[in-house]
């Protein structure tokens, strides 16, 4: 984003604007954080803002301020998409190609609206009129904090916009140690403090809101959990019996997958989870150090990301694609050895 954008950008904020603001399917906690941060620094200078992810999110989101005011495109379609064919702006966040909004694609993609992006994904498609994309960046909340700097507006930042920034760059970077934590994003996050946001507060609603069951699930996992020590690689699967065992609820299963990353001499780790809803097996895949897994993803799981963090999904059985990662691990062997 050139200084030309950031002057237009200003421009078209200097009046009062129908405005959508539109995270990625499965919104994640930097796509609630990101999506709420913008609405809250957006409605203060009278613009009319509505949030609308592409469907629901887990019940540890639903504290995160302005949380109440979000539509969800699946559930209420109609309304939304009058909002998208009515609106002047559309913000899209935390995600980097239209297809991720799942079933929001066509509207989106249909609508004559001004599109800015905000991302930090490698490869962003260029569906938006601005783009804003970094993938040197921790997460999408820390960015929006750039975004609000560029405009000259960091003294606007009050409580519940630096409630929601924290959310989203405290989830991103796995509690500030992944390696795209920053000194920088240290110092975003000591000013978010300053500016209201409770830490203690905002951790324990995230982390510290297990149910027996979800814990359960988790020792289920732990109990699937495989290791092929000549690839250095962990996988753990969760078939759909399993997930309704333990009475699954949405974000029961977030983070499992780094129990395998935290394994000695492991830098690959796999989640394979079976969703008979909609047909497919659900992967998410971490590494460390210099192997992508965002590489992986695009070449045999029809997804992408980040490069020690990626998502993808596969059609073929639970049993069969725990076979597809295990064949094409081989060739991997090398880099994998490396790190
Ligand atoms: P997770 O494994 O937590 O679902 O996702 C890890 C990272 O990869 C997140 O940044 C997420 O946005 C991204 N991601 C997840 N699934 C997909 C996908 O299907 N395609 C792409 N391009 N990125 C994904
Ligand atoms: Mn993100």
């Amino acid at each position: 984003m050139n200084t030309q954008d950031i002057t237009n950008i200003k421009h078209l904020l200097s009046t009062p604007k129908k405005i959508v603001i539109v995270p990625h399917k499965n919104p994640d906690g930097d796509a609630i954080g990101s999506t709420l941060g913008l609405y809250h620094y957006l409605i203060k200078s009278n613009h009319h803002v509505q949030v609308i992810t592409p469907n629901d999110y887990p019940s540890f989101l639903k504290w995160i301020p302005g949380e109440q005011n979000i539509l969800k495109h699946d559930s209420q379609t109609k309304a939304c998409e009058r909002l998208i064919d009515d609106a002047d702006l559309i913000f899209t966040l935390d995600f980097n190609a239209l297809h991720r909004s799942g079933n929001m694609e066509t509207v989106l993609a249909a609508s004559s609206a001004i599109k800015i992006m905000i991302d930090h994904h490698q490869a962003p498609d260029d569906y938006a009129k601005y783009v804003f994309s970094d993938v040197s960046m921790s997460s999408t909340c820390e960015m929006v904090y750039h975004f609000i700097d560029m405009l000259g507006d960091l003294d606007t930042i009050d409580t519940p916009i630096a409630t929601c920034l924290y959310v989203g760059i405290m989830t991103d970077t796995g509690s500030f140690r992944f390696p795209s934590t920053t000194s920088k994003t240290h110092r975003i996050i000591a000013d978010l403090i300053d500016k209201g946001a409770n830490k203690t507060e905002i951790h324990n609603n995230i982390y510290d809101v297990n149910s027996f069951n979800s814990l359960q699930l988790l020792g289920c996992a732990l109990t699937n959990l495989r290791v092929i020590p000549e690839s250095k690689a962990a996988y753990i699967t969760l078939s759909q019996e399993e997930l309704n065992r333990y009475d699954y609820k949405k974000g029961d299963t977030e983070g499992i997958v780094n129990y395998g990353l935290s394994l000695e001499n492991v830098v690959l780790a796999a989640i394979f989870i079976e969703d008979r809803q909609e047909g497919i097996i659900k992967i998410s895949l971490r590494s460390s150090g210099n192997f992508s897994v965002n590489e992986m993803s695009r070449a045999h799981f029809e997804g992408g990301g980040h490069t020690n963090a990626a998502g993808g999904k596969s059609s073929l059985s639970l049993t069969d694609t725990v076979e597809k990662f295990i064949s094409i691990l081989p060739s991997y062997n090398k880099a994998l050895n490396n790190e």
